[in-house]
């Protein structure tokens, strides 16, 4: 089913599918063969990213990795005045590790088994660390967990909840990912980066879940946050495949938000530049895209320009906001990366990007809920004498709001 690996940027072709970057420096992504697929082709009886493995270089699974993806798809009416359009949220959150992470993992620790590893690794200090190791749990794959050195203590407990050999890494962590990508170990270990082709395979299954819930139609726009350039990629090739299979005439369009303080692809956008450039980034609430050196950004931005969207950045008071906006008018708790999306559509629809009367998919990639408990608490809760229940709750049943 999977042929090789190919190249978007010059078309090159390589028979390995185990490639990652292309001779011209971009990375390569999967070759599969969609012709033939469509909504009959999804598999009733798998689960998750399974339904879909017509178009998955792996076979399905069932444990674990079975419960990544078929994330609900929200339709937020009552978020609709402050976007600006109609709003639907692709909710990510529930996911097994609370990210959509867990769909690459679910596909890349699959590939690692059937290429007989022994080992599967990554370099992460957030949501997919977690995941990675949560899945080669499940399967009883060993994994290794590449951390930098003063990783916070409450995110390195979560990972080790799993058991992944854990290793602080001194020295500069932003150059990790390339040593990785040119690691010779012997035998060799699957390392399931931010934008590795397998990763990528398990995260376009998003993009196959909102076409089929907006089936025979498509969504107008596709909301998502950005970092990396992994996902953006991920939901561009699953919209490809879906036009080349003729099962999706127009594509949705899709459009990218990053925190001001770290816009190396916004930026690169704004300036109609051809290639992303690495920025100097300062601190943002939105830690899990603060990737300053993106390597699928160049990626990224030909999926914006392919699809007629665009790429923007929102401030921390608009992420802050979109954040709240989000649990208090739509019960949803979010991550600050993700809450960017909801801050983005205002932005665009503000600009006119985004129209009243279109369907607006904003993707909240991960849960609010692994960084809520630890800090102060902002509640306003008051104390009341047991005895007063009856005439406390009757003030307020009479005046709701007060
Ligand atoms: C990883 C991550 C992103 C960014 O995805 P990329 O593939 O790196 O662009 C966005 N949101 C959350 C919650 C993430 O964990
Ligand atoms: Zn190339």
């Amino acid at each position: 089913m999977a042929s090789g690996t190919v190249c978007y940027a010059c078309g090159t072709t390589y028979p390995s599918t185990e490639r990652l970057r292309c001779d011209c420096g971009e990375p390569v992504w999967i070759e599969v063969d969609p012709s033939g697929f469509d909504w009959s082709a999804v598999r009733d009886g798998e689960q998750g990213v399974w339904r879909y493995a017509d178009l998955l270089p792996v076979e399905p699974s069932t444990d674990v990795s079975a419960g990544a993806g078929d994330t609900p798809l929200i339709r937020a009416e009552r978020l609709d005045e402050y976007a600006g359009c109609r709003l639907h949220v692709k909710d990510e959150g529930l996911n097994p590790t609370g990210s959509f992470k867990d769909r690459g993992s679910a596909v890349g620790v699959g590939a690692a088994i059937e290429r007989g590893r022994e080992l599967v690794g990554t370099v992460s200090h957030g949501n997919m660390a977690m995941s990675t190791a949560a899945m080669a749990a499940g399967r009883g794959l060993d994994c290794v967990v590449l951390v930098p050195e003063r990783i916070p203590p409450g995110r390195l407990e979560l990972i080790a909840q799993y058991e992944p050999t854990l290793l602080k890494v001194a020295g500069d962590y932003g150059r990790l990912y390339d040593e990785t990508v040119s690691l010779d170990t012997e035998p060799a270990i699957e390392f399931v980066n931010s934008d590795a082709p397998l990763r990528v395979e398990g995260q376009k299954t998003v993009a196959l879940e909102l076409c089929e819930a907006f089936a025979p139609d498509v969504p107008d726009a596709i909301v998502l946050p950005v970092s990396s350039g992994g996902h953006a990629s991920a939901v561009w090739k699953g919209l490809r495949e879906l036009s080349a299979a003729g099962v999706v005439d127009d594509l949705p369009r899709l459009y990218l938000v990053q925190a001001a303080a770290c816009d190396p692809v916004a930026r690169a956008y704004r300036e109609g530049a051809e290639t992303v450039t690495p920025v100097d980034p300062d601190e943002t609430v939105a830690f899990s895209i603060s990737n300053a050196s993106p390597p699928s950004g160049n990626r990224a931005l030909a999926a914006v320009r392919d699809t007629g969207g665009a790429a923007v950045s929102v401030s921390e008071a608009a992420i802050t906001e979109a954040q709240s906006i989000l649990a208090t008018e739509a019960g949803l708790c979010v991550e600050p990366a993700s809450a960017t999306t909801l801050a983005g559509v205002r932005t665009l629809t503000d600009e006119g990007e985004l129209a009243a009367d279109e369907d607006v998919v904003v993707v909240t990639t991960g849960t609010g809920f692994k960084e809520l408990g630890t800090g102060s608490e902002p509640s306003d809760a008051r104390t009341i004498d047991l005895g007063d229940l009856e005439t406390e709750l009757s003030a307020i049943v009479s005046n709701p709001s007060g």
